[in-house]
């Protein structure tokens, strides 16, 4: 039997660069321009990029986003943070997850600044830096009212004294996370931020010297200047998307585009269906093509028969269910044929797909889109000509 012969495969994420960087200049110059309006220092960018940097891959982003200037790298585990520091990265790496015992050896040997959130994290990292013979630089994460990792604000004078008292750890920042960021009638918004403002004079009070304070996501930088504090950690920004229901003037770029091609063409006639379950029936003759891209490579399930892709420059409609490898769409009337470019996300012609609409079809959230993005897609990393 001759080997099977694995060719380029079709569907490609391409990410650019140079939007990304785009969209940090953007993002520079509104927290410049505000700084300036108010008197007070320029925060600096804690960039996020857990999840692989949302699916646009961790270890080209993150170097782009170190390039670009940003002062902190932020990911969710250790793991994470091992495969920026192996990328070559240098700029200090921010651990938000909570950790593991597994996790302490890598906190050290990668350089990783970790977060601690509860006491006993606190205890097991003073414990292995003071065995290491160092100093460890932490952020302590005080929870304000999400109810989910960091030290109850309103429980400090008993948890802190602790991790101030250790000799072996030295707290860097404070910080705390948003519930409510993106929805404009929450009065959590407004509670979060007094708790924390509350919670930062208990920390003075008790002897913490630092006046690092972090607090804004995307949604939260974007709408109040107040949180800004000494940096900012926007993740979805970066890549060039505003949290919804959010609008901003920013000129900000999607980074990542989505790209296919079509591998087959053919007619249906009149009442017949096509692919599982039959969920689509032609209403007339029909011409149909394939895309290779389906569920596996993160193009959501939900969007058999409702979701839409470029062809010719043109919105033609995915019709029946999507596959695991594949999808079918309606190109009748358009002349296409095998090799024509199909854009998922992104840019043809004047039309365009954004992944806040795709995620809006179905009923998701624009950051699901984005970290679920197949491994098997290759990501492409392109500088504009
Ligand atoms: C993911 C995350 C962010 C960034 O959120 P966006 O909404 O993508 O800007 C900021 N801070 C923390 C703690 C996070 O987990």
């Amino acid at each position: 039997m001759a080997a099977a012969t694995t060719d380029v495969r079709h569907t490609v994420a391409r990410v650019d660069l140079d939007a990304l960087r785009g969209n940090v200049r953007a993002l520079r110059s509104l927290l410049e321009e505000g700084a300036l309006a108010s008197g007070r220092p320029v925060p600096a960018i804690i960039a996020v990029v857990k999840a692989n940097a949302y699916g646009h891959g961790a270890a080209s982003v993150g170097s782009a986003l170190e390039a670009s200037g940003v002062a902190m790298l932020a990911c969710a585990d250790v793991d994470e943070g091992v495969v920026l520091r192996e990328a070559g990265i240098a700029a200090p790496i921010l651990v938000f997850g909570a950790l593991g015992i597994s996790d302490l050896d890598g906190i050290f040997s990668h350089r990783l600044t970790p977060t601690i959130s509860s006491p006993w994290a606190g205890r097991a990292l003073a414990d292995a830096a003071a065995a290491r013979g160092t100093v460890l630089g932490c952020h302590v994460k005080i929870d304000t009212g999400m109810n989910r990792l960091g030290l109850r604000h309103d429980n400090l004078r008993r948890t802190l004294p602790a991790i101030l008292a250790a000799p072996s750890l030295r707290v860097d920042a404070l910080y705390t996370h948003f519930a409510t960021a993106d929805e404009p009638e929450s009065e959590l918004f407004g509670l979060q931020q007094q708790q924390f403002v509350a919670a930062r004079e208990v920390a003075a009070d008790l002897g913490l010297r630092t006046t690092h304070v972090h607090a804004a996501n995307s949604a939260a930088l974007l709408r109040d200047e107040r949180v800004w504090f000494d940096a900012v950690r926007p993740g979805l920004l970066l890549y060039g998307i505003v949290p919804p229901p959010l609008m901003t003037t920013l000129q900000l770029e999607p980074a990542l585009s989505l790209h296919s091609r079509i591998v087959a063409v053919k007619g249906v006639r009149d009442g017949e269906g096509a692919g599982y379950g039959q969920v689509f029936r032609a209403a007339g003759p029909r011409t149909l093509a394939v895309v290779p891209a389906g569920y596996a490579d993160g193009v959501d399930w939900r969007l058999g028969n409702r979701g839409v892709v470029l062809v010719r420059g043109r919105r033609v409609p995915i019709v029946g269910r999507v596959s695991m490898d594949m999808l079918s769409i309606d190109v009748t009337g358009l002349d296409v044929s095998p090799g024509d470019e199909v854009v998922l996300l992104g840019r043809q012609g004047d039309q365009r797909i954004d992944v806040r609409e795709v995620a809006a079809t179905i009923g998701t959230i624009p950051w699901e889109l984005l970290c679920r993005l197949g491994a098997r897609i290759q990501r492409e990393y392109c500088h504009r000509p």
